[in-house]
């Protein structure tokens, strides 16, 4: 994907139909993201582009449009399972999501019914009881489907940690629950202060995230793209 250049300007195209949301990419001389829409009364929409190569504006041009992140899962995005029938259920899974976002620093989309492919997923993050544990728990139907169709598939299932094997990173005190890399002197480390991640997944800058909630996935993302999301 294209950056924009760091010296730019804003350039309003207008073109008719709605079929575009601020953070699409419109090709137009490169890729450009699209930041604001507006209606207008003769029934066209402008859309506030950043580019200054952008010249040329006709309401009757056609553009391609490129959705960057969309709530279907990207290639490392982690599916968050456990039980989800309830209210609260989908509070608390919802929860761990934004934990597992927050400490990889990847896209995690908390599972809320069966019928996602879980090969679309890097992993599955349970939470909750895992299918096999011979600790006898009542499993979620909607979360044993998944972890089934995951080992099936050979899709890493990875259970919580236990609350003995939790750690805080030594750097800056994030909690990690959802899983742990130590050093060899025994050291917890979390994965923005080991370096390992991979920046904000809608601008692709290397710096520090957050996790933003686009249409129910938690994204990592950088603080420029989320007051641009928000
Ligand atoms: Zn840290
Ligand atoms: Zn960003």
């Amino acid at each position: 994907m294209a950056h924009a250049p760091a010296s730019h300007t804003t350039v309003t195209l207008t073109v008719r139909g709605s079929e575009i949301i601020p953070g699409d990419l419109l090709a137009v001389r490169d890729w450009s993201a699209v930041e604001e829409i507006g209606s207008r009364r003769d029934g066209t929409t402008s859309l506030h582009v950043r580019d200054g190569g952008i010249r040329i504006v006709g309401d009757t041009r056609e553009y391609t449009v490129r959705r960057e992140i969309t709530p279907a899962p990207s290639p490392s995005a982690v599916l968050a399972v456990g039980p989800c029938a309830t209210d609260d259920d989908r509070a608390n899974l919802d929860g761990f999501a934004f934990d597992v976002c927050d400490q990889l620093c990847v896209s995690a989309v908390p599972a809320l019914h069966s019928s996602y492919n879980v090969r679309d997923f890097a992993a599955l993050y349970v939470w909750g009881p895992v299918l096999g544990d011979d600790v006898v728990r009542k499993l979620d139907p909607v979360a044993a489907v998944l972890m089934a169709e995951a080992l099936a598939y050979g899709v890493e299932v990875r259970p919580m940690l236990r609350p003995s094997e939790c750690a805080r990173c030594l750097a800056c005190g994030q909690g990690q629950t959802v899983a742990k890399v130590v050093t060899k002197y025994g050291e917890a480390f979390c994965v923005d202060c080991r370096g390992d991640a991979a920046g904000c997944a809608w601008c692709g800058s290397d710096v520090v995230t957050n996790p933003v909630d686009v249409g129910g996935t938690w994204v990592p993302m950088c603080s420029p793209c989320e007051a641009r999301h928000i």
